[in-house]
């Protein structure tokens, strides 16, 4: 300031350095510049002797006048352009640029002496003021920090974006800034930002999210965003409790073209049925979670009883992983008369009496039961399930197609905790010890895993080792260990093609189950025929034995 006010002809001494005595500072001058931080203004005028005839004044845009106190004539004198170093802010400042002007009328000389315009600042919107600048300005920069990141993650310069930035500020200037606006969010494009959103990644998306929302807003003057919604955030969570309601909301949003996810649970919600409601979120435009604690698929009165209910905790989480509706209904809602017996039930012959089905007689009934109607509520879908209840996805998969549903099954991966147990609302009733001794059923169906992948074709050997596995920690009551096919869950005589291992075990007062993919590679046969008939090879060298089993399931 001091280098632009001398070079403009201005008498100016100064400037006075810090620890200096100010104590006269304000004697015999028209004007003394406080040019300090904002946090000294109020200490650097208070060492000052006030003097009838000069304007103190400071600089800054945040601040009012009162800061200024003792001093008889006061005034702010704040510079609409940022001040790097002395000689470009110097030059910056004599360039015509803008100065907010607050305070005794002298101070006008001075804007005038640099060529500069004045904006005259109501005290009452200090504030205002002051944010719009910072926004101008500090916000603009730290937009360009976010293109620098995201240019070069994509291995490119700013330089680019820059000249990109200057012309877009250039068509704001002359068509504002609604007539500037380009790109997929002025024209809603949705689809696109999702693009940009998922490939910056989470740290980048708060910033993309919010500008992203004021450009849609911008550019359609509020009409493309609902009030209160945004890029990125989510929407209000709609929960429902009655059936008929649920069903119409669902049907009306359908009938507006939207794709419907449909994520059907018990509720106490974890980082397994998160990944399921996000990944809806991802791929369907409305999410409908439902909580429901099925009692037809409970065998075990006290095991109902302690099943967790977690609803407001349960709302939050599905609010947040992107859900828009949560149903949840009253016992009565689903099964009315309750608790008359349930005349109608769905079974899945081939898919509900074994495993868990043999295990808990009626349980799977009841899950197809309760998923059936779901359906029948929700209408057209995609139905999200988890892997952690295999048996379960494969058998909605069988109803699904048995009974020509309109829904398309959706299997997410199981989530685990970093020790490889998996998720489970039943886990909070284990002990910290019990926990420890529940990690055998992982162990066991990476012991079976592997046999699998190290050539064992015998279920039976397979299921003995998994078995093993579970005896062997104490404290783990195995219920079973089967090695099935994926599809059939029915046990081949000889293992090949897509298969499942699972395992259920009691540990202490909670029943667990588990299970893991595992392919096995067909068999390389090669038979000679003519003399020596009978020799047969096989690629991984197992006995003969096995390979006549292999070449009799083919016919051969
Ligand atoms: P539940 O509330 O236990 O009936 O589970 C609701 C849905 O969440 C089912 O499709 C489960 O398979 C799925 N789920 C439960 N635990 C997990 C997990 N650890 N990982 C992935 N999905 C899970």
């Amino acid at each position: 300031m001091a280098l632009a006010l001398s070079a403009a002809g201005c008498k100016v001494s100064g400037p006075l350095a810090r620890g200096e005595d100010l104590s006269k500072a304000a004697e015999g001058a028209d004007v003394l510049v406080l040019a300090v931080r904002d946090s000294e203004v109020g200490a650097v005028a208070a060492a000052i002797e006030p003097s009838e005839g000069c304007v103190v004044a400071h600089l800054s845009g945040s601040l009012g006048l009162d800061v200024l106190h003792p001093h008889p004539r006061r005034a702010s004198i704040h510079p609409l352009a940022p001040l790097p170093s002395r000689e470009v802010g110097a030059r910056r400042l004599a360039s015509g640029i803008y100065f907010a002007v607050e305070g005794d009328p002298a101070i006008l000389a001075l804007v005038e002496l640099l060529h500069g315009r004045v904006l005259e600042v109501d005290p009452a919107d200090r504030v205002g003021y002051h944010a719009a600048a910072c926004i101008a300005s500090n916000h603009l920069v730290a937009l360009m920090g976010q293109v620098e990141r995201v240019a070069k993650s994509a291995g490119l310069e700013l330089e680019p974006f820059l000249r990109l930035a200057f012309y877009s500020l250039e068509d704001v200037a002359s068509l504002g800034p609604a007539g500037a606006l380009t790109g997929p969010a002025s024209r809603g494009d949705l689809t696109t930002i999702e693009s940009h959103r998922a490939r910056i990644g989470k740290t980048e998306q708060p910033a993309y999210d919010a500008l992203a929302t004021e450009a849609m807003r911008l550019a359609s003057g509020g009409d493309l965003l609902p009030a209160g919604e945004g890029i990125g955030q989510p929407a209000e969570l709609q929960v429902i409790q009655e059936a008929r309601t649920f069903s119409d909301v669902l049907e009306k949003a359908r009938s507006q073209g939207l794709a419907i996810g449909l994520v059907p649970t018990m509720g106490a919600l974890h980082e397994g049925h998160r990944s399921l409601i996000e990944r809806s979120a991802t791929e369907c435009d409305l999410t409908a979670v439902t909580i429901f604690v099925n009692p037809l698929q409970f065998e075990d009165p006290s095991d109902l009883a302690c099943y967790p209910r977690t609803l407001d905790e349960d709302l939050e989480v599905a609010r947040k992983a992107g859900a828009e509706i949560v149903f949840v209904p009253p016992v009565e809602e689903m099964y009315p008369g309750w608790p008359a017996p349930v005349d109608t039930r769905v079974h899945v012959s081939s898919m509900s009496d074994v495993l868990e089905g043999s295990s808990r007689p009626g349980h799977l009934d009841g899950v197809a039961t309760v998923v059936t109607k779901l359906f029948s509520l929700a209408g057209r879908c995609r139905a999200y399930f988890g892997e952690k209840d295999y048996q379960q996805l494969a058998m909605v998969r069988r109803m699904v197609a048995d009974l020509s549903l309109p829904v398309e099954v959706v299997g997410c991966p199981t989530v685990r905790e970093e020790n490889g147990l998996a998720l489970s609302s039943r886990n909070v009733r284990l002990s910290p010890q019990e926990r420890v001794r529940a990690l055998a059923l992982r162990r066991a169906l990476l012991a079976g895993r592997a046999a699998v992948l190290g050539g064992e074709r015998n279920p039976a050997a397979v299921r003995a080792l998994m078995a093993a596995v579970l005896d062997a920690e104490e404290g783990v009551e195995r219920d079973y260990a089967e090695v099935v096919d994926a599809a059939s869950l029915t046990t081949p005589e000889v293992l090949a093609g897509e298969l499942r291992l699972l395992v259920a075990a009691r540990v202490g007062p909670v029943r667990l189950i588990d299970n893991e993919s595992v392919h096995a590679p067909a068999l390389a046969v090669t038979a000679f025929a003519g003399q020596g008939a009978g020799r047969l090879s096989t690629a991984s060298d197992e006995g003969t034995g096995q390979v006549a089993r292999l070449l009799a399931s083919a016919g051969l």
